[in-house]
């Protein structure tokens, strides 16, 4: 039994998404303590909850401690089973977050896997439909996993209702990946997605986006969504490269202008455009995963989040892989891990 401690780094729910989804993959059973323990309201969330209970359904799983509010989970896997699967969170909680923790499981099943998952698709720290299209999913796909997701319907805090589908196809092994430089950059575009709120909004946001970045009226676009069951604003910037895609989000807020939305994910574009590295900050946290299932790999990377030095900690204990992460200059970082 694998025993995690949940307050360990920022103390969030991460620890657990990854203990689950390792657990799940090597079969060992786990036992995580002090969940969240850093966080505001410690315990599992709805969101959290429904990752684990994805969990247990895919890998036929006894779990001990999965209500609302618990502090002490217990998790013995089985045996992993592809499947068609539909998980929703009954709240504007992160879906994309639930497929976090079973992917990694699912690429490794004996067959495909069809999952329809609900609830929120753009929240605030969690990873945007749009990212994990973007951003996540192609780089699967040259670690030989062909892993298609279609969004339905966004969903965004706090009405939720948001779907998306995911065909996974299994391999048996992933293949290395080295991601050192971006290469030349092939494509820019910003969207701004609003949702039963003024258009005017989005519209604001783009202007910023513009006047900061200058980039050309053609690559940027408001689009009003009216498949989603509340309001939401979400501002989307992808910086396509020859080797890599980045996804860059701010989420618009009561009490927060537009204008700023703008300018904060602005300049999380403009630090990784400067620092010239392939991978942005969110992208390194969740491309250690995929990274040690292939039994190593490496990239360069902005200096590494409190979620990714978590993730490295909890990846040790469950396998027999060493991660390294350096400076290589300015704010560049290198991460590399092998068996
Ligand atoms: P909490 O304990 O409050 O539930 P959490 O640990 O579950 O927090 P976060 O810690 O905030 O959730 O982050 C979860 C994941 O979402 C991480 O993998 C992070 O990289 C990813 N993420 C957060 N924001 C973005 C973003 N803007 N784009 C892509 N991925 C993101």
């Amino acid at each position: 039994m694998i025993t995690i401690d949940g307050s360990r780094g920022e103390g969030g729910g991460q620890i657990l998404r990854t203990s689950i989804a390792l657990s799940l993959v090597t079969g060992k059973p786990c036992r995580i303590v002090d969940i969240r323990a850093g966080r505001r309201k410690p315990g599992l969330m709805r969101q959290h909850s429904a990752a684990v209970s994805a969990a247990a359904q895919i890998g036929q799983a006894r779990v001990e401690g999965n209500s609302l509010g618990s502090r002490e989970l217990t998790f013995f896997p089985a045996a992993v089973r592809a499947g068609t699967y539909r998980f929703d969170v009954g709240t504007a909680g992160s879906c994309t977050l639930v497929l976090q923790t079973v992917l990694p499981a699912l690429l490794r099943a004996g067959a495909p896997s069809e999952v329809v998952l609900e609830g929120g698709t753009h929240n605030p720290f969690a990873p945007p439909f749009d990212f994990l299209e973007r951003a996540f999913l192609p780089l699967l796909a040259r670690m030989g996993a062909k892993v298609e997701a279609a969004l339905e319907r966004p969903g965004f805090y706090p009405a939720g209702g948001g779907r998306f589908t995911v065909r996974v196809e299994p391999v048996p092994q992933l293949s290395r990946i080295e991601l050192l430089e971006r290469g030349t950059i092939r494509r820019r575009r910003a969207k701004a997605l609003v949702s039963r709120l003024p258009a005017n909004i989005g519209r604001r946001e783009i202007k910023t986006v513009q006047e900061q970045l200058s980039w050309e009226p053609a690559v940027l676009q408001v689009e009003e969504v009216k498949s989603s069951p509340g309001p939401g604003n979400v501002l989307l910037v992808e910086v396509e490269s020859e080797n890599v895609t980045e996804v860059f989000s701010g989420f618009g807020e009561r009490g927060v202008s537009a204008e700023t939305v703008a300018e904060q994910t602005v300049s999380e574009v403009l630090e990784y455009l400067q620092e010239d590295v392939p991978v942005g900050r969110h992208l390194a946290d969740q491309l250690l995963m995929p990274m040690v299932l292939a039994g190593g790999g490496v990239f360069r990377t902005l200096p590494p989040t409190r979620h990714t030095r978590t993730n490295v900690e909890v990846i040790e204990s469950f396998l027999d892989m060493k991660i390294s992460m350096r400076p290589i200059g300015g704010k560049r970082w290198e991460i590399a891990a092998s068996s």
